[in-house]
């Protein structure tokens, strides 16, 4: 089959019209529990011998439809959607990996994955070593006998550091280490980590997938169906962290515009990295897209596009306040991936319970911005934060 642009793709992934009464939009399935025609059937869909659903927890057919959606936009064989970002990551990590096995993951990351690494090796001895990313020798070093899992997550939150994918998974493959890359930052639109050698993508759809700032889910792509499968006995069976058919509805009627969203936000995001780069109150811009960036030729072969997403540092914890307390347009939010632009302050925020060394050793510089870009136009974008920059 030839290949389909993306733009056609987003539109109908998990599309499937013999099901569901032909319905263009996939009903939400509010059933949790499902009847059997008789017990023999019962037995044979408990057992995974015949396709089908019979409880809640376990799957639902708008679930599915989400699931199949993002296989198909990541290039995998199969997926589980989880009801948020770290339900699939807890759920990826605590299934594959035991007690006494070794993780090697990046120093500056998604705070809220850095925090789980670290609880699970203090609590169930899974341990952990973080590591500069931006090098893929550091996976390397890093690798002992009992080392089972590569984490990757590119561009980085929040300092939109880079990763060499297919350097790490080579690197990976030679020593039988899984590879999980969190791609919620790209998106599919812009990066596919299964192309790029990884065996497991995931992401937090509440960013980009849906893509309205009105839901809370996650999702988990395999290259293989083994592998999803893992994931689905212990952690969605088990840990119960599947999503609700009603959201898994909106992360799919999300689906449908991201490609449209995604091609707004990187250009968007591109002009804006460029005026603050010139900007004299700006010490600093992060984005991939800068040829200033210092992965960016590795941003370049591994993306189709560098993502909605800049950061930049205006000096210290007082700049940094008075930036976003100026802004009119762009609102002081956390989170990520909605059609709005939000900004935060790291440092007086998400981080601010940190020491200012615990900040900087994640990456966390006092003047640091998180600017998440939206599909508004972007000169009021800019003329909004040039004015903002001005009280700073
Ligand atoms: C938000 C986020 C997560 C966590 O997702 P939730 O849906 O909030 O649980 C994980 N990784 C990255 C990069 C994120 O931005």
């Amino acid at each position: 089959m030839s290949e389909k642009s993306f733009l056609t793709k987003v539109v109908h992934a998990g599309e499937d019209t013999t099901k569901h009464e032909g319905a263009l939009s996939v009903p939400i399935y509010n059933a949790s529990t499902f009847a059997f025609t008789d017990a023999d059937e019962g037995r044979a869909i408990h057992n995974y011998e015949k396709p089908g659903y019979f409880y809640g927890r376990l799957g639902n057919p708008t679930q599915e439809a989400l699931e199949n959606a993002v296989a198909e936009l990541e290039n995998g064989e199969s997926g589980i959607a989880f009801a948020s970002g770290m339900a699939a990551i807890s759920a990826a990590v605590l299934s594959l990996i035991k007690t006494g096995e070794h993780i090697v993951a990046l120093s500056s990351m998604y705070s809220t994955s850095s925090m789980l690494f670290q609880q699970i090796s203090e609590d169930l001895r899974i341990f952990v070593t973080f590591i500069d990313a931006t090098d893929s020798e550091n996976y390397k070093n890093a690798i002992r006998p009992e080392t089972r899992m590569f984490w990757v997550e590119t561009p980085s939150n929040p300092g939109l550091n880079i990763t060499d994918i297919s350097a790490v998974t080579d690197i990976a493959k030679e020593n039988k280490i899984t590879t999980v890359a969190d791609n919620t930052f790209a998106t599919p639109f812009n990066q596919n980590p299964l192309d790029l050698g990884t065996d497991l993508v995931i992401h937090s759809a509440t960013k980009y997938l849906g893509g309205h700032s009105d839901l809370t889910a996650g999702v988990l792509i395999g290259k293989s169906t083994e592998l999803v499968d893992r994931v689905y006995k212990k952690g969605v069976k088990l840990l119960g962290g599947g999503i609700a058919p009603q959201v898994a509805w909106l992360v799919l009627r999300g689906i449908k515009t991201l490609a449209l969203r995604m091609k707004q936000d990187n250009e968007n995001a591109y002009a804006i990295a460029n005026m603050l780069q010139s900007h004299p109150k700006v010490k600093e811009v992060f984005y991939p897209g800068l040829e200033t960036h210092e992965n960016h030729e590795i941003a370049k072969k591994q993306m189709r596009g560098f993502g909605g997403m800049v950061s930049f540092d205006v000096g210290g914890i007082e700049e940094g306040k008075r930036l976003i307390n100026n802004t009119k347009l762009c609102s002081i939010a956390t989170s990520l991936g909605g059609v709005e632009t939000i900004l935060q302050h790291s440092a007086s925020m998400t981080h601010s319970t940190l020491s200012k060394e615990e900040r900087e050793k994640a990456g966390i510089s006092d003047g640091l911005i998180r600017l998440s870009v939206g599909i508004e136009d972007k000169k009021d974008l800019i003329r909004d934060l040039e004015q903002a920059l001005e009280k700073v």
